[in-house]
């Protein structure tokens, strides 16, 4: 979907024309958003992936320590 063309700045100071939701800062690579509001939501959105990916390795070491290292421990 096409935007109109609007000026964004960097957290590094780069101001840059966007006419698109998230682009890449020519200088430091960084996502620029066309929206201050979607940095928020994506902000919140990788602490909620953060959350899960820490659930599931934790759940994941859980079950390895109780089926594999547990019965090894007991030899
Ligand atoms: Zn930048």
């Amino acid at each position: 979907m096409p935007l109109k063309p609007k000026q964004v700045t960097c957290q590094c100071g780069n101001t840059f024309v966007s006419s698109r939701d998230r682009i890449w800062c020519e200088k430091c690579a960084d996502a620029v958003y066309y929206h201050d509001k979607d940095k928020n939501k994506t902000k919140l959105n990788n602490i909620y992936v953060t959350g899960v990916i820490v659930a599931v390795v934790g759940f994941l070491t859980y079950v390895f320590m109780e089926l594999i290292a547990h019965p090894l421990l007991i030899l």
